[in-house]
């Protein structure tokens, strides 16, 4: 009997791979694998659980119990369309670890755990992901990064309409797909979205953005104090005032991130005349927020300029490895 794993993100192809796979190996070991980024769509849950149940396929899910926001705090540093730490860390290395060297996270859950065949699922196993023709360029990447692993991705050979897959088995899709975002992954925040997303999103969900941009604008200020407080040695401070104020610091934002406080309090440490803090008083002072990409879709709106519609980015969590595996 031979092992299957899918990765299995909530999005409609995923389901569409664990449908194959199931049709084309009824009698072998296959688990549905989801690693959770703690940020996703209520929904999404709804519909995994859902394709799980409908499948009868096992469904195993690993969590390092943060999410994206939290894992900035802890890394400081800022998210964005080039550097999404959140999906090497909490997707690729998560799945790494356990797979290649059975490294179990802090949270793990199984659903349909009585469909399991095997517990060896881990013993050389064909790994699956939901990538179509349209990624076909990242496959040599992945095959390489997955090595010695069987690895496949029938999406890219075989055209397929998810659709039809999902209304065989009555499955609703992800609420995501309905508001026209291209994919299901948290709660369409990604941090490496572009201005066509993040547009969609403002127009959909606007509280959801609302918060996003707040979250942002707090976490360049935490993560710029940061990098201040962490160089005053050059500055003649010693050591240990230094500690003193990144704690502070640190006590004056997590509550935030952690999503027990509504706004957080910002912190300058006193006698500090830098121009760099000067500026970010100028900032909680005024209220002016930082030039980003969610502020762009803002200003096109507000100033009539351009929005790039087409620039949809978006994470492939399960196949961005840079530095990972
Ligand atoms: S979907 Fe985006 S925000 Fe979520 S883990 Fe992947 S890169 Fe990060």
């Amino acid at each position: 009997m031979k092992n299957h794993i899918i990765f299995f993100s909530g999005g409609k192809a995923s389901f569409t791979v664990a449908h194959l796979v199931k049709e084309r190996h009824p009698n072998d070991n296959i688990v549905l694998y989801f690693t959770d980024t703690k940020w996703e769509d209520e929904d999404l849950y709804r519909f995994i659980n859902e394709a799980s149940d409908k499948l009868e396929l096992p469904m195993l899910t690993h969590s390092m119990g943060i999410n994206p926001v939290e894992l900035m705090f802890k890394q400081k540093v800022v998210f964005n369309s080039r550097i999404g730490n959140c999906s090497s860390i909490l997707k690729m290395k998560t799945a790494a670890d356990f797979i290649k060297k059975g490294i179990v996270p802090k949270i793990e859950s199984w659903r349909n755990w009585q469909h399991l065949k095997s517990e060896d699922f881990r013993e050389n196993p064909i790994l699956y992901f939901g990538i179509g023709w349209e990624e076909a360029h990242r496959k040599a990447a992945i095959i390489e990064n997955w090595e010695p692993y069987d690895v496949q991705m029938p999406l890219i050979d075989e055209v397929i309409d998810n659709d039809m897959i999902l209304a065989k088995y009555k499955i609703r899709q992800p609420r995501l797909y309905d508001m026209g975002f291209s994919h299901n992954n948290c709660k369409a925040r990604c941090v490496k979205a572009g201005q066509g997303h993040f547009g969609n999103l403002k127009e959909k969900m606007p509280d959801v953005f609302k918060e996003l941009k707040e979250q942002e604008f707090y976490m360049q200020q935490y993560v710029s104090s940061y990098h201040i407080i962490n160089r005053l040695e050059e500055h003649g401070f010693e050591d240990d005032v230094k500690e003193l104020y990144l704690q502070d610091l640190e006590d004056c934002y997590k509550p935030y991130f952690e999503g027990k406080r509504k706004k957080p309090i910002p912190f300058i440490p006193p006698n500090l005349q830098f121009t760099t803090y000067s500026f970010m008083k100028r900032q909680i002072d005024n209220d002016v927020y930082p030039y980003t990409l969610r502020d762009l879709s803002i200003d096109i709106e507000e100033h009539g300029h351009q929005l790039d519609i087409f620039d949809i980015g978006g994470c492939g969590c399960f196949v961005n490895y840079e530095g990972v595996l």
